[in-house]
C-alpha cells in the first residue's frame, strides 16, 4: 500500500480503481500499523470502494484490522447518492461505548477505603460471558423499553438521575429503534444480558486524574487534579452480535440485486434508503439503546457501591459510544449534504458550539472518552472547530497483538503482580484474560492521542491513570 506523507499526521492513500475516494490515515509514520502483520489500510482502501462513499475514508491514529471496516475506520455516505450502510462499518459489538463518573473525592482519600471498594464494585458488577446481569428481563415486552427507551428507560425505572441523560450522547436514547427488525435469537441473547460488562477488553476502573491541560474546561467537564473518577467500557453484548450477524447475512444476499460489488464480502452493505438498510438502522439503533441502558444500569451499581463504601457520589461527565453509524448533516465541498457516518472504533468529537451539545457545554466542546490500557492511563479530550472526518476521533490506544500473541508475550510473567506492582488494584480476572490486556498488547496511547491532536482532529483535557480495574 502506497502511502503519501501530507503532514508528520497525515498520510494519503492516493484513489486508485475500484476506489471511489482516497484514504486518509491520521497517524505519525511510527504509528502506522506494519503491513506485514495488519492489513487495515487495505481495507482503508477497501472502504474507498463504497457507493456514495465522500470526501475520504478515514483511519484513525488507533487503527488496527477489523471485520470488514478497520478498527479507527471513519467513513460516510451520502443518502442523496446511493449511499449505503454496511454493518461492518459499525461492528459487532453495536454502540460500544464509553462513560465516565468523576466522584467527588480525592486519591489521597480514598486509599484507606481502596481494597474494600474494589472488593465491593467487583461483586456489584456482573461480568464474564453470559454470567448473570443487573436486570434479568423475562420476554420481548420488557426488553423493548431497553430496545426504544435505552438510558431514559433505565433512568424512568430508578437507576439513575434526570441530569444523566443531559451528559449522555443523543440524551441517552437514538430514535428511530426498531425492535421488528431484532431476530429472536437476538432477543434471547440479550434478554438475560442487561446490565453486565461482558469479557476481555470490557471492564470498570477506579481511575484518578493526573494531569490537566486545560484547567477551564477541565472544570466544565467536572475534572480537576487528584479527583477519582470510574470509567465503564461496555457494550451490546451477545444482542448487538447478533443482529450484526443476522443483518450481515440478509445485506449479503441482496447485494447483487441493489447492483453493489465490493472488494470483501465483509462489506456487505445496502444503500440506506433500501429495506435492508432501514431494517439494520433500526435494529443497530435498538442496539445502541440497549448498549446505553447496560451501562446506565452498571452506573447505578457503582453508585451503590461508592455511596455504601466511601460515602461519595459519582456524577456523569458523559457517555459516548465508538461503534456507531448515524444520520448527520455535515458541509461537503462547500455543500451541507446528509450522511451517514460510520464510527467504527472511533469517536465522535464535537467542537465548541456544537447544537447537539447539552447547554452547560455548549461553549467548550464534547467531552471524548478515550481508554489506553489498565496499566499505563486514559484520556479526556474534547472536539475543535473545523476538524476533518466529519467531527471524530481515535477511541482508544488500538491493539498490536493479537490475544493470541498478547498471552505468548506474558508466558512466564505473572500479569495481577506487575499490575499490583504498579499500585493498581486488579479484580476478576483470569491470567489469560489479564495477559490478553496488558499494556503491551497496546500501542501508546500517549502517543495516539498526540497524533489524534496533531492531526487537528481533537485536543487534550486531562489524563487519567488507573488506580483499580474490574476486568470483563
Ligand atoms: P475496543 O473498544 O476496541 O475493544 O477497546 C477500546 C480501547 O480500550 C482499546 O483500544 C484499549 O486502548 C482500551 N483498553 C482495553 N482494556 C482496557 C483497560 O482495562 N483499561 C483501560 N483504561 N483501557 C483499556
Ligand atoms: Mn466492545
Ligand atoms: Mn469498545
Amino acid at each position: 500500500m502506497e502511502l503519501v506523507e501530507e503532514s508528520p499526521y497525515r498520510f494519503r492513500i492516493d484513489r486508485h480503481d475500484p476506489m471511489r475516494v482516497p484514504g486518509v490515515v491520521f497517524a505519525t509514520r511510527s504509528l502506522l500499523p506494519d503491513a506485514g502483520a495488519d492489513r487495515s489500510l487495505d481495507q482503508v482502501a477497501n472502504v474507498a470502494t463504497l457507493p456514495g462513499i465522500v470526501d475520504a475514508s478515514y483511519a484513525m491514529p488507533d487503527v488496527h484490522w477489523g471485520y470488514g471496516f478497520p478498527i479507527g475506520g471513519v467513513a460516510a455516505t451520502d443518502l442523496e447518492h446511493g449511499g449505503v450502510v454496511s454493518p461492518g462499518g459499525v461492528g459487532f459489538d453495536i454502540s460500544c461505548g464509553v462513560r465516565l463518573l468523576a466522584a467527588d473525592l480525592d486519591r489521597a482519600e480514598l486509599t484507606p477505603r481502596l481494597d474494600a471498594l474494589m472488593d465491593g464494585l467487583a461483586e456489584a458488577t456482573p461480568r464474564g460471558m453470559g454470567k448473570g446481569a443487573v436486570w434479568h428481563l423475562t420476554g420481548r415486552d420488557e426488553l423493548d423499553g431497553v430496545l426504544r427507551g435505552g438510558s431514559r428507560y433505565a433512568v424512568e425505572r430508578g437507576f439513575g438521575v434526570e441530569r444523566d441523560l443531559e451528559r449522555c450522547e443523543d440524551q441517552g436514547a437514538v430514535s428511530d429503534a426498531n425492535p421488528g427488525q431484532v431476530s429472536e435469537r437476538a432477543i434471547e441473547r440479550g434478554a438475560r444480558q442487561v446490565g453486565s460488562l461482558g469479557s476481555g477488553n470490557h471492564f470498570l476502573e477506579v481511575q484518578a486524574v493526573a494531569e490537566v491541560y486545560d484547567d477551564a474546561v477541565a472544570a466544565t467537564f467536572g475534572l480537576h487534579p487528584g479527583q477519582v473518577c470510574v470509567m465503564i467500557h461496555c457494550g451490546s453484548r451477545g444482542l448487538g452480535h447478533q443482529i450484526c450477524t443476522d443483518h450481515l447475512r440478509g445485506m449479503e444476499k441482496v447485494m447483487a440485486r441493489h447492483g453493489i460489488d465490493v472488494p470483501d464480502r465483509q462489506l456487505a452493505c445496502a444503500p440506506v434508503s433500501s429495506h435492508e438498510g432501514r431494517a439494520y438502522l433500526g435494529a443497530m439503533a435498538a442496539a445502541a439503546n440497549y448498549a446505553r441502558a447496560n451501562r446506565q444500569l452498571l452506573t447505578d451499581a457503582a453508585r451503590k457501591v461508592f455511596a455504601r463504601e466511601v460515602g461519595h457520589r459519582l456524577d456523569l461527565v458523559y457517555d459516548i459510544s465508538h461503534n456507531l453509524a448515524k444520520i448527520e448533516t455535515h458541509e461537503v465541498d462547500g455543500v451541507r449534504r446528509a450522511l451517514c457516518v460510520h464510527r467504527k472504533g472511533a469517536t465522535r468529537a464535537l467542537p465548541p458550539g456544537h447544537e447537539d451539545l447539552p447547554a452547560d457545554l455548549r461553549d467548550v466542546g464534547q467531552p471524548v472518552l478515550i481508554p489506553g490500557s489498565m496499566g499505563t492511563g486514559s484520556y479526556v479530550l474534547t472536539g475543535v472547530p473545523g476538524s476533518p472526518a466529519f467531527a471524530s476521533t481515535c477511541h482508544g490506544a488500538g491493539r498490536v497483538q493479537s490475544r493470541k500473541q498478547a498471552v505468548k508475550a506474558e508466558k512466564g510473567g505473572d500479569p495481577r503482580r506487575e499490575l499490583e506492582a504498579q499500585d493498581i488494584a486488579v479484580r476478576g480476572a483470569s491470567r489469560r484474560g489479564l495477559a490478553e490486556e496488558m499494556p503491551a498488547a497496546y500501542k501508546d496511547v500517549s502517543a495516539v492521542v498526540e497524533s489524534a491532536e496533531g492531526a487537528g482532529l481533537c485536543r487534550k483535557v486531562a489524563r487519567l491513570v488507573p488506580v483499580g480495574v474490574v476486568k470483563g
